[in-house]
């Protein structure tokens, strides 16, 4: 603290990523990156991208982006806006469209950013607890009319229970809130969810945001985008234009159109995950964990006679780190990432060899 400080930032919490540690060996199933590389085709347009170029600044519409954007998901490049990472278009979202005054509104367990961008932008918000089972109940987030919310957000699937919420409630969700903007943070949603982008031709309050650091394997990149309505993407622009006009560099954007346009590999690696997600979540069971039924690339899961917090520090003795989070209703709970299968077998090797007989 030093009283040079604004009063903001002496408020603030800031967000605590998951760590990355340095060693070799690790067997690193805590945030939820992809174990597959890039695109092979990724790589080789950001290869193709360095050279004298560079000295020019990069598009600051990423125009090219957009439309590869715009054609995966069959909307315009109106309806799209790209980000520094999906962090970064979350931030914009929540100073351009989530700050009213009305408390906006999210789960009791989800994405820790969104508290934290509340209070760097003074957003107020309120928590709705999750179901005992983590599900989300719609109807919990429908104010009676005059107290509607702020806005709504959460992500689909929900981290970190991994929980995925039907398109049918979502829609029902929009239907019950016209007046107040409603965002559906995607970062999970192509390990076998459904997307909701194709109801925001139909539903002008209905902000989507993806990200191409989970499926597509680019957290390094840092790319996110969102896609609504124009007139959300236009109230994400202004914000973008005051702040900084070029947050895409030319690799990451030379990178994330080669990553869209190669959808086979794509697929190819998100059925890999799917795959071993399947596998891990039966080995987990076996060894008596409850496991939430997760849609997402990674699983959360809790032993009724085992600790987590210890479970996860007797792991990282034997180089397997997971996700803990020492936070009310979810202490019991393990976030483990779904690896490769040898990761996952190591894993459970160990879990094996910690419960005991
Ligand atoms: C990982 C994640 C993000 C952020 O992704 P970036 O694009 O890497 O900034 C956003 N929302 C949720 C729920 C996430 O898990």
């Amino acid at each position: 603290m030093s009283r040079y400080w604004s009063d903001v930032v002496k408020g603030l919490t800031p967000y605590v990523p998951g760590e990355q540690p340095k060693l070799a060996n690790l067997v690193k199933l805590n945030t939820n990156e992809n174990p597959y590389g890039p695109s092979p085709r990724a790589l080789e347009a950001i290869r193709a991208a360095t050279d004298d170029s560079l000295k020019l600044y990069p598009d600051p519409n990423a125009e090219r982006l957009k439309r590869a954007i715009a054609d995966c998901h069959g909307v315009e490049t109106c309806n799209v806006f790209v980000g520094n990472g999906s962090d970064e278009v979350l931030a914009h979202v929540f100073l351009g469209l989530l700050k009213h005054a009305r408390p906006i509104l999210f789960p009791d367990i989800t994405y820790s950013f969104y508290p934290v961008y509340c209070g760097l932008y003074q957003v107020p918000y309120e928590t709705v607890p999750l179901l005992a089972d983590f599900s989300i109940r719609v109807a919990d987030y429908t104010r009676p009319p005059g107290a509607q919310a702020g806005g709504i957000i959460f992500p689909n699937p929900n981290a970190p229970t991994g929980r995925q919420l039907p398109l049918a409630d979502i829609e029902a969700l929009l239907q019950a809130n016209p007046d107040c903007v409603v965002v559906i943070d995607e970062a999970y949603v192509d390990f076998g969810g459904d997307s909701a982008i194709p109801l925001t031709t139909r539903y002008p309050n209905l902000l989507v945001v993806q990200t191409l650091s989970k499926s597509r394997s680019l957290a390094g990149l840092r790319v996110g985008f969102a896609v609504g309505h124009d007139d959300l993407i236009e109230a994400l622009e202004r914000v973008k234009n005051s702040f900084n006009s070029y947050p895409l560099d030319r690799l990451a954007i030379a990178g994330a159109v080669a990553a869209i346009e190669d959808r086979e590999y794509f697929a190819r690696t998100c059925r890999a995950v799917i795959a071993t997600r399947e596998k891990l979540v039966a080995d987990l069971e076996n060894l008596g964990y409850e496991v939430i039924p997760s849609a997402a690339n990674f699983v959360f899961a809790r032993h009724p006679r085992h600790d987590a917090e210890k479970s996860a520090l007797a792991l990282r003795q034997r180089s397997i780190i997971v996700r803990h989070f020492k936070l009310p209703r979810i202490a019991q709970y393990l976030r483990i990432t779904v690896g490769t299968d040898e990761q996952c077998a190591a894993l459970i090797a160990a879990l094996k060899d910690i419960l005991g007989p």
